[in-house]
Formats: C-alpha cells, structure tokens, sequence
C-alpha cells in the first residue's frame, strides 16, 4: 500500500440493516415491510470507499467489534483498495449497527448505535501520526466521540473536512471553527441555527452567513435535489449555488451525503488548486448517481465518474 495518502478518514463503521417499506411508520405505527438487507455502511467507511471507488489513495481509521459482524466487516475493507492499517477490532464492544428504513419515495429514518465507533479516542490520533502527516485531505463526522474528532482535526496541517452528522445537541464550537470545511445537510444547518427549517435556497444562504458568523472557515450546506450551497469566510459576499446534476431515476437516497463527502474529498485532494465550485459540482454529480441506485456503497460511482477533466 502507497504511503501517500490522498484522503485519510477518521470516523466509523456500522453494519447497516436496510428495511424497504411503502411508507415510513409514524409514531406508534406498524408497517409492514417488502424486504430487508444488510450492507456495510457507517459514515466513516462510507466516505472512504466513496473516495476509493473514485481512484483516491485512501487510508481509514476506525473500530470493528471482535464479533462476527467485526469479522465480515474487515474481510469484505480488505477486498477494498484501502490502507487499512490502523483499523482496530475492540473486545470489549460490539461492532455498530444502523437501522435504516426507506420508503417507496425514497425518503429514509436511521438509527445508529455507535458500539465500537465509541472507543475511537484520541490516543488513536497520536499512533497514526504519519498518516496524518503525509494525508492530503482529512475527512470526520460524528458518529465517533467528539473529543477524538476534534483532536484529529486540531492535529491535521491539510485540508480538513467536518461532516458534522450526527448533530450533537451541544456541538462543541471548536468543531465549527477548526475544518477547512464543514459540511452538513439542510436539518442540520437547521439545528445548527435554531431554525424551523432550511428547506430554500434562501434559507441555505441565511444559514451558512450564520454558521460563518459562529467561526467557521467554509460551509457547504447540501440541499438534497436542490444540490449544494457554499460560503467562505474569505469570500463572505459571494454564497454559491451549485445545482444538484440530474437523476433518471430515484431509488434509494441514502449514503447521498456519503457519496457527496467521498467525491468531494476526492477532487479535493486531486485538484487542489480549482476553486471549490469546481470540487462541489463534481460531488452533486456522484451523489446523483447514488441515488439513483440502490443501497450505500453499492451505490457509489466508479473512476468513470472522477471528474478528472476539470482543470
Ligand atoms: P443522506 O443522509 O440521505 O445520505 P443527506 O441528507 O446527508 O443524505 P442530501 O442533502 O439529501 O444529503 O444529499 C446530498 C447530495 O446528494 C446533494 O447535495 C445532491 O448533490 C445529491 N442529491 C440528493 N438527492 C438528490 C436528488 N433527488 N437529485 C439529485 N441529486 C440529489
């Protein structure tokens, strides 16, 4: 495996269960199911193999249990081209489980219960020391400890990207300020700014002219169908709408955000010099490929979809 990394991820790894329903449940209510499947998902793993699929050179940190659902997860990473070096299997937890629910319009409901995800620490930065110094692009999310993702970010000297999903109820601010980027959907910009909702492009703007005043570098506010909105700290005049690149057919949104991270990540760390309306168009055009099929990392694109033409 090649020492350079282009995109390094620190974050987590669940086995997803996937239920197929008509309509999603409300409160109280029993819906009967069409089917069922199990995938290997987690925001973490996601984001990586979505960049890996793409051709970057990735590494992942992250935890397994040492149960079985641990076992199939590292032995279906290592068909992966991924550094997968510093992967861990812990005794004392079970390997994290999402329970994810999607309806014929292609809406979803996860539940995620981080079990080995939690013991990713700290101290897990400090013995990956080279990785983080050789990566090009560092990418996180929530699903892990807090204090853990603020540490790797805090120690990364490249471009850093926080997808901050999961959102905490009380995010720590310094998880706001310290990504060179940070990415989130329009209910957690809602969340974020204590508002009703985010659901316009109007919204989006308002929000991100927010999340900026609270201290961050650069927000990307991703819009589902409406595609991507983008503010710089250095540029605060200019909030950019990149549209959403079009969809055939929609079968299955999740993992959306995920392939968007990954591809996003991905010509980043290829191209760094293009401005980033280059690097978000070409992670809405991944990402509409993924909802256009089935499943999370099934679903994402190949090298055929690097936008490597954008210089
Ligand atoms: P999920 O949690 O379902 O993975 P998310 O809520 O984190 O997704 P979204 O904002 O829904 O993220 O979608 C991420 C990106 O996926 C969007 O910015 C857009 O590029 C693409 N996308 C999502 N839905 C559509 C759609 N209906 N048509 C085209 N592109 C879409």
């Amino acid at each position: 495996m090649k020492d350079n990394i282009d995109v390094l991820v620190f974050g987590s790894s669940n086995i997803d269960y996937i239920t197929y329903v008509n309509e999603l449940p409300k409160p109280g209510e029993t819906v009967l199911a069409m089917h069922r499947e199990r995938c290997f998902g987690g925001k973490g793993a996601n984001q990586c193999v979505a960049a890996s699929k793409l051709g970057a050179n990735c590494a992942l940190i992250t935890k397994l249990g040492t149960d079985a659902l641990g076992e199939d997860y590292l032995e279906y990473l290592k068909t992966l081209e991924i550094n997968l070096d510093f992967v861990e299997r812990v005794e004392s937890m079970p390997t994290g489980l999402a329970e994810i629910i999607v309806s014929d319009n292609a809406e979803n409901t996860i539940i995620v219960l981080p079990g080995a995800n939690s013991m990713l620490r700290p101290k897990d930065v400090s013995r990956c020391k080279k990785l983080f110094k050789n990566a090009k692009v560092l990418m996180c999310q929530l699903e892990t400890e807090q204090k853990a993702v603020l540490f790797a970010l805090q120690q990364f000297k490249g471009i850093s990207i926080l997808n901050a999903s999961p959102m905490p109820k009380n995010i720590n601010v310094e998880l706001i300020t310290t990504p060179t980027i940070l990415c989130i959907n329009e209910m957690e910009a809602a969340q974020l700014t204590e508002r009703e909702q985010v659901n316009t492009l109007q919204d989006a703007k308002a929000a991100a002219n927010e999340i900026i005043d609270k201290g961050a570098k650069s927000v990307i506010i991703t819009m589902g169908a409406l595609g991507a909105v983008f503010l710089s700290s250095t540029e605060r005049d200019v909030c950019i709408h990149c549209p959403a690149a079009p969809v055939r057919f929609l079968a299955d949104t999740s993992g959306a955000g995920d392939a968007f991270l990954g591809s996003l990540a991905y010509h980043i760390a290829i191209f760094p010099n293009l401005h980033r309306e280059s690097h978000i168009s070409a992670a809405n055009i991944c990402a509409a490929y993924a909802v256009g099929h089935r499943g999370t990392q099934l679903s994402f694109p190949g090298p055929e979809y690097a936008q490597n033409d954008l210089c």
